[in-house]
């Protein structure tokens, strides 16, 4: 068993919420990608759905709005291999 998790990463929609969590199992979630081939924890497959911060702060467990941070956190110090669009200028 190899500890390397391997991502999908999920390009930010206009108006779709950037975290993915696992619906199966309700405690991982991913910010602007999924884990693959399935869910590090349950094994689920396309069980990641789409929320926002606050909808995770509303109804999440104290863990998960934790890792939501942290994987917010994480992305914005990782240089983000998806381009987003540019205000031109
Ligand atoms: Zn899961």
């Amino acid at each position: 068993m190899s500890a390397t998790q391997s991502f999908w990463s999920v390009p930010q929609r206009a108006g779709e919420p950037a975290f993915r969590v696992c619906m199966s199992c309700l405690s991982e979630v991913f910010y602007l990608k999924v884990p693959m081939p399935d869910c590090p924890t349950c094994h689920g497959v396309s069980t990641y759905e789409a929320f926002t911060i606050e909808a995770i702060r509303d109804w999440g467990t104290d863990d998960l709005i934790a890792k939501a941070g942290l994987a917010e956190q994480a992305a914005s110090l990782e240089p983000v291999s998806v381009t987003s669009a540019k205000s031109a200028d």
